[in-house]
């Protein structure tokens, strides 16, 4: 059985009047996330780490940003793709570990439907996804509510 650690990170600006998608949930707040697909920051750094303990390149790579097809798409049906990708190559999510840096609002409340979501898509147990927020202690640009990351732990098996 072999087993492959991967991690992906992603980082996108909070701008006023726009929606804020993370995980796949809407979260009421004043700005929101600016990017070209919907910006869901928690989802684009999932699918770093998937492909990265795949060793598949990245989502830069296979959804890239220029191409028409992915403006205003649904980060959930970039990670749909990538599952079915992944599992061609018989990679099986063994679990994932997320931290979303953000000063505001407070997303734990929207924690629970994230997973939920989350595991539906990736076909896990919602035991086998852990998420975790936390502030930057208004420090740098998260702390100055300029932006937002996640990051994302993810560890695959391959099936024999
Ligand atoms: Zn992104």
């Amino acid at each position: 059985m072999k087993y492959k650690v991967g991690f992906g990170f992603d980082t996108h600006r909070l701008t006023a009047g726009l929606p804020m998608t993370i995980g796949g949930v809407t979260i009421e707040h004043t700005s929101g996330l600016e990017g070209h697909s919907d910006a869901d920051l928690l989802i684009h750094a999932i699918i770093d780490a998937l492909f990265s303990a795949a060793d598949m390149q990245d989502i830069g790579y296979h959804f890239p940003d220029t191409d028409p097809r992915y403006k205003g798409i649904k980060s959930t049906e970039l990670l749909k793709e990538c599952i079915n990708m992944i599992s061609e190559e018989n990679w099986q999510i063994e679990n994932l570990a997320c931290t979303v840096v953000i000063q505001k609002p407070k997303i734990l409340p929207y924690i629970p439907q994230m997973k939920q979501i989350l595991a539906q898509i990736m076909q896990i147990s919602t035991t086998d996804i852990s998420i975790n927020a936390k502030t930057s202690e208004h420090l740098g640009f998260i702390g100055r509510e300029e932006g937002a990351s996640a990051h994302v732990v993810a560890l695959l098996k391959k099936k024999q």
